[in-house]
């Protein structure tokens, strides 16, 4: 290590400013002890974001989340969290502490949080703005499935196609059948499935791909920095785990599928013509029988 990192790196472990890295894949990678201890970590552990919001989550400790049910937050937090360059807001933890977090994402997608301890400033306005925040949340959320919606997963197209030099993919993800499966099932079933499948791919989306629905029952994957034959990959093991969902209680032998185009981001595209590349995969992957994935010519 040079002078610099040297220096740098021991003024992070002994700040008292909460800082810690994650990696795109949202594991932690670095924690400094100020951070460790706010969320209750041990010295060498890098668990996933997920699971350590979980686990403290279960023992009472670390961030305060308002909805009693934690999967239903994970899922609308994850599907927006460390997409965008910077980010910054308030959180409050259980134990009555307030920080002023700020998360910054590089483009492979790790991410640096650096976190003060904000609660001697003056709180005055602190629920106006955590409403505001909500408000926000809410206006970028869908809400039947917790996931993205148009607008949030168009503003991340946009990011894509404003970077020139790094390819790119986007992917439009229709369930199959779906009239059908209302019609036969009922529409409050059809709900459940489309819950299912959100729920289903978020889990298998990278911190820094987005993940969103658009329409009925349709979806968008923006993947930056991703290559069409990663994207078919990532793809195609979300299609083998939607194979496998049996959504369904009183139906326990009911399954599901669909279908995806890929189109990777052209220099000069619009939004527009990029989905419209997808689409044409898409119709085309339908065609051949469903269940599957086509890339756009
Ligand atoms: P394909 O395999 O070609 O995609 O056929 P499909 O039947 O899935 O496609 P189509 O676009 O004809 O039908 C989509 C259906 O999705 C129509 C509508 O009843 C249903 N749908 C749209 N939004 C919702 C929703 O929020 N909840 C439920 N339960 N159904 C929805
Ligand atoms: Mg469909
Ligand atoms: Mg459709």
């Amino acid at each position: 290590m040079d002078e610099i990192s040297e220096n740098l790196f021991h003024l992070y472990a002994n700040t008292p400013v909460l800082m810690a890295a994650y990696d795109g894949f949202d594991r932690l990678r670095y924690a400094n002890q100020a951070f460790r201890s706010a969320f209750f970590l041990d010295d060498d552990e890098t668990p996933l974001w997920s699971n350590l919001m979980r686990r403290n989550f279960k023992a009472g400790r670390g961030t305060f989340v308002r909805d009693p049910d934690f999967e239903t937050w994970l899922i609308s937090t994850q599907s927006r969290r460390g997409k965008t360059g910077f980010r910054e807001f308030e959180t409050d933890l259980v134990d009555g502490r307030w920080l002023w977090m700020t998360e910054t994402v590089q483009n492979d997608g790790w991410m640096l949080c650096i976190a003060t301890d904000i609660t001697k400033l003056q709180s005055d306005g602190r629920s106006v703005r955590q409403d505001r925040d909500r408000a926000i949340k809410a206006s970028y959320t869908d809400e039947l499935t917790g996931v993205a919606n148009r607008r949030f997963v168009n503003a991340r197209m946009e990011e894509v196609l404003q970077r020139p030099g790094v390819l790119s993919c986007v992917c439009l993800l229709d369930l199959d059948n779906f009239k059908y499966i209302n019609d036969r099932f009922g529409h409050h079933s059809g709900d459940i499935i489309l819950r299912d499948f959100a729920v289903r791919i978020q889990r298998q989306v990278r911190r820094s791909d987005c993940f969103g629905r658009v329409g009925g029952e349709e979806f968008v994957l923006v993947l930056p920095a991703t290559s069409t034959s990663e994207a078919e990959l990532i793809v195609e093991r979300m299609l083998a785990a939607i194979r496998k969902s049996r959504p369904l209680k009183e139906r326990a032998d009911f399954g599901y599928t669909f279908s995806a185009g890929i189109a990777a981001a052209l220099s000069g595209d619009a939004i527009p013509d990029l989905l419209s590349r997808a689409d044409t995969a898409l119709y085309s992957a339908k065609f051949a029988g469903r269940n599957r994935i086509h890339l756009a010519a």
